[in-house]
């Protein structure tokens, strides 16, 4: 079984995304920048904005972080997004979500205009996504897609099963791997015969939030596995997926931790920089 090492791949990406800013930077006269608007204390949120901060940091993105109560009302977070969508030094515009409840997370997230839209959450980027006229895709499946390809995962005409359908996650992971030529099926709560489903897959991609819910006896031999889970186990971090059981069938497998994770933000960066080279003269 081929170990599929996430961290390691995310971290050879941030070094070529090193001198991808840099050049930016020389051509530009300016930092590439993510602009990044947490609203509310959520202790999650709070973490993934500090991870995103330092990850723009150390490849030489530009962070400008907005920090707002969790009682913001609408009106005032609209025009943070509108002004941000007209600022030049701002490349990419990053919305954390969760949103509080009495914000519309739809409406907010349309003010952000699709070339800036580095996570990929806009009706238009998903919609150029579905139709395979390019736009920028969520970073949690782009990561996975660079992590099949950077360890020749054969995706045309393969049996790709995706379990789990969220606008972050599954949805656009089947599309992704639609558009790469693999045969896919999507799996989700009310699938019936999920084991049989599964068991079928050449990739089998877990993305649900149920700690082990891939066991070995739902994967063929010499299938690749992506992990996508992230679970918390009496104080562990699991995936999905059974690691341990299977890991005597599947031919690739990313672990949990240092599998999927560290690619989601090496991805958004990559998307940010992607976003500033589209503005270069
Ligand atoms: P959601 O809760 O939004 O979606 C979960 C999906 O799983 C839904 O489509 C749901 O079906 C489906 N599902 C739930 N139970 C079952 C079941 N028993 N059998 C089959 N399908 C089921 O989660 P996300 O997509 O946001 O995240 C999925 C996982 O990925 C989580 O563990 C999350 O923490 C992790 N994650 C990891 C990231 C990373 O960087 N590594 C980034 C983002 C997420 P239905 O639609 O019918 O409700």
């Amino acid at each position: 079984m081929m170990l599929i090492d996430g961290k390691r791949t995310a971290a050879d990406i941030r070094a070529a995304l090193k001198s991808r800013a840099e050049a930016f930077e020389r051509i530009s006269g300016r930092r590439a920048g993510l602009a990044v608007l947490l609203i509310g204390d959520d202790p999650a949120s709070e973490v993934y904005v500090r991870n995103k901060e330092r990850a723009c940091e150390e490849v030489g993105i530009a962070s400008y972080s907005y920090r707002l109560p969790g009682d913001t009302g609408e009106k005032e977070a609209e025009s943070l997004i509108s002004r941000l969508a007209k600022e030049e030094k701002v490349d990419g515009i990053l919305v954390q979500l969760p949103l509080p409840s009495h914000l519309d997370e739809k409406k907010l997230l349309a003010l952000i205009p699709p070339e800036k839209d580095v996570d990929g959450f806009t009706a238009e980027n998903m919609g150029r996504l579905a139709r395979h006229e390019g736009g920028t895709a969520a970073c949690t499946p782009r990561g996975v897609m660079e992590l099949l390809s950077r360890y020749d995962v054969p995706i045309r005409g393969k049996h790709a099963v995706v379990v789990g359908r969220s606008n972050i996650v599954g949805r656009p992971m089947a599309l992704l791997l639609l558009n790469a030529d693999a045969t896919v099926t999507v799996c989700h709560s009310k699938t019936e015969d999920l084991k049989e489903i599964c068991r079928s897959a050449d990739i089998l991609i877990a993305a649900v939030g149920r700690p082990r819910l891939i066991t070995a006896d739902m994967v063929k031999e010499g299938a690749a596995v992506i992990d996508v889970g992230v679970n918390r186990v009496d104080g562990k971090l699991v995936g999905d997926v059974d690691f341990e059981g299977v890991k005597e069938s599947a031919a690739y497998l990313t672990p949990v931790p240092g599998g999927v994770g560290p690619m989601t933000i090496a991805m958004l960066l990559t998307s940010v920089i992607e976003a500033a080279e589209r503005k270069m003269p």
